[in-house]
């Protein structure tokens, strides 16, 4: 390739060619697919480490080990190289079982004090994961990658203690969720107790504290990056983003596009492509029965899969749903979340047994014959980091209807305002009346169908969400987060260092 990169020096910068060496970038993160996923987390470190090695970068991915990840189906077996990692006073064994998918070495950290069967939700979340950092900290110090890439507040720790020897990058997949926990946290990993001004007393938030630390924050979109510097989006860390806006940047997400295939998809009834879209009505018709819907092709099927929270708009949902219901349409809902929301989604059930098709449990199967049956996908959020539920919809041609945030805005841009390239419905306001109209202006065009609807399916169809261009941007993020740590070696820090 010829192409230079800096390395990292004693303070002085070299350079390094790609021929005779492949650049190493470490990733650490909570859940990756297809190994564990409860969310786009899970999306986003299962699918962004292939592409970046795909550059020809040299990537290992750090993963906790968790219960629910079978050990014999990805073949984690036989013995595995061992380490001591100080913690506190004492040392604690770690395993390192590691598997190679896709280019890509997937290190799975195994010990009982991290792997558990829930991925998040223990009472000892920050402990479990502070020590999920500090074993990927010992592994890596071993042998130093050229960048380290930490994801969200699982990972975030891992930044300030690895940051004085390599560069960092650290991403936020959604800034609402910190990792808040004691500050006792910090000194069994040999990390500095004192506070960070947004830090209570006696409080460490290591998601600020990746902020802080980090060489590049990025996150999942660029619309995403430029809210979280406002009050209104910045959950409380927006004057610390602030003081590091130099070093921000927003990329968006791309989506596995070998996974969510409809022409090679072997869990959908009918596989279709853009040219040839005679098999989504099998879909349609498959989900229909499936769920116990009248199987009818002009009876509207919405779609909706995700965390069932505020966050992703519930509220709305479940307002406007008795209307939708009531007005003729059928509705596809697979999530969990909150009980309070999932009670009252039960109800509706009872009430519309068959034009409402409910699963309150995480189906990554069914999730991809919804994506194929659906003629809208609804996503009404709050805000919205990235989202990838309106990338993998629009891929199957199934038109998005969305709230225009964060990086919903991003990427689905209202049919109405963009007649010739418009991919899907939006509305500003977040309440009732505005997500209602969106959606009647979707069903209007959807009823009058024609050649109008299916060339908005077929340019849906046809958008490139694969992580080509944005693994690029991440590429370049990395040597960005090279120079800027040589700077920083060479005495040049930011003043937000400690
Ligand atoms: P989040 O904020 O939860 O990460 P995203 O839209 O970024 O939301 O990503 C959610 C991902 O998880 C998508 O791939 C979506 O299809 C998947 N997903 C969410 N809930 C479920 C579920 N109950 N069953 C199957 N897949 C799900």
């Amino acid at each position: 390739m010829g192409l230079l990169w800096w390395g990292r020096g004693l303070g002085a910068a070299f350079l390094r060619t790609a021929d005779n060496l492949r650049v190493r970038v470490a990733f650490a993160a909570a859940e990756a697919a297809p190994f564990v996923k409860v969310g786009g987390l899970a999306d986003v470190a299962g699918s962004l480490p292939q592409a970046i090695a795909r550059l020809g970068w040299d990537v290992t991915l750090y993963l906790p080990l968790h219960g629910t990840i079978d050990q014999a189906t990805w073949g984690i077996t036989g013995t595995a190289p061992e380490r001591s990692v100080p913690y506190g006073a004492s040392h604690v064994r770690v395993a390192y079982p590691s598997v190679e998918r896709d280019g890509v070495r997937v290190v799975f950290v195994a010990n009982r004090r991290i792997g558990r069967d829930r991925v998040y939700g223990a009472p000892d979340d920050a402990k479990r994961y502070a020590f999920f950092c500090r074993s990927v900290a010992e592994a890596i110090a071993q042998d130093v990658p050229d960048v380290v890439h930490a994801h969200d507040w699982h990972a975030a720790l891992l930044v300030p203690m690895i940051a004085r020897r390599a560069p960092t990058v650290f991403t936020i997949h959604n800034l609402a969720y910190q990792g808040q926990t004691s500050a006792a946290v910090l000194a069994p990993l040999g990390l500095a107790s004192a506070k960070l001004p947004v830090e209570k007393r006696g409080e460490c938030n290591p998601m600020a504290r990746a902020i802080a630390r980090a060489d590049i924050v990025s996150t999942v979109s660029p619309r995403y990056a430029s809210e979280i510097l406002t009050p209104e989006f910045g959950e409380g860390l927006d004057g610390l983003l602030r003081q590091r806006v130099a070093d921000v940047r927003g990329i968006v997400n791309g989506i596995d596009t070998a996974l969510f295939d409809p022409a090679r998809d072997p869990h959908i009834a009918e596989r279709y492509t853009a040219d040839d879209q005679r098999g989504k009505a099998a879909c349609k018709a498959a989900l229909q029965r499936q769920g116990g819907l009248r199987v009818d092709p002009e009876s509207p099927l919405l779609g909706v899969i995700g965390r069932l929270v505020e966050q992703k708009g519930i509220d709305l949902l479940t307002a406007v749903a008795p209307d939708l219901l009531e007005g003729g349409a059928q509705l596809v809902v697979l999530g969990t979340g909150d009980p309070a929301y999932e009670e009252r989604w039960a109800k509706l059930r009872e009430r519309y047994p068959s034009r409402l098709f409910l699963t309150l449990g995480f189906d990554a199967v069914l999730a991809q014959r919804i994506y194929a049956g659906c003629d809208l996908f609804l996503m009404p959020s709050r805000f919205e980091p990235c989202g990838l539920g309106q990338l993998i919809s629009l891929r199957y041609g199934t038109i998005p209807v969305v709230r225009a945030v964060g990086g919903l805005a991003d990427t689905v841009h209202d049919l109405d305002l963009h007649p010739r390239d418009g991919n899907g419905f939006s509305f500003t306001q977040y309440d009732r009346a505005a997500f209602s109209g969106a959606l009647a202006r979707a069903l209007r065009a959807l009823r009058r169908g024609g050649d109008a609807w299916s060339a908005l399916r077929t340019r849906a169809m046809r958008e490139d969400h694969s992580w080509g261009p944005s693994a690029t941007a991440y590429a370049d993020v990395y040597r960005l987060a090279q120079e800027r740590n040589v700077r920083a070696a060479d005495g040049e820090r930011t003043p937000l260092s400690y």
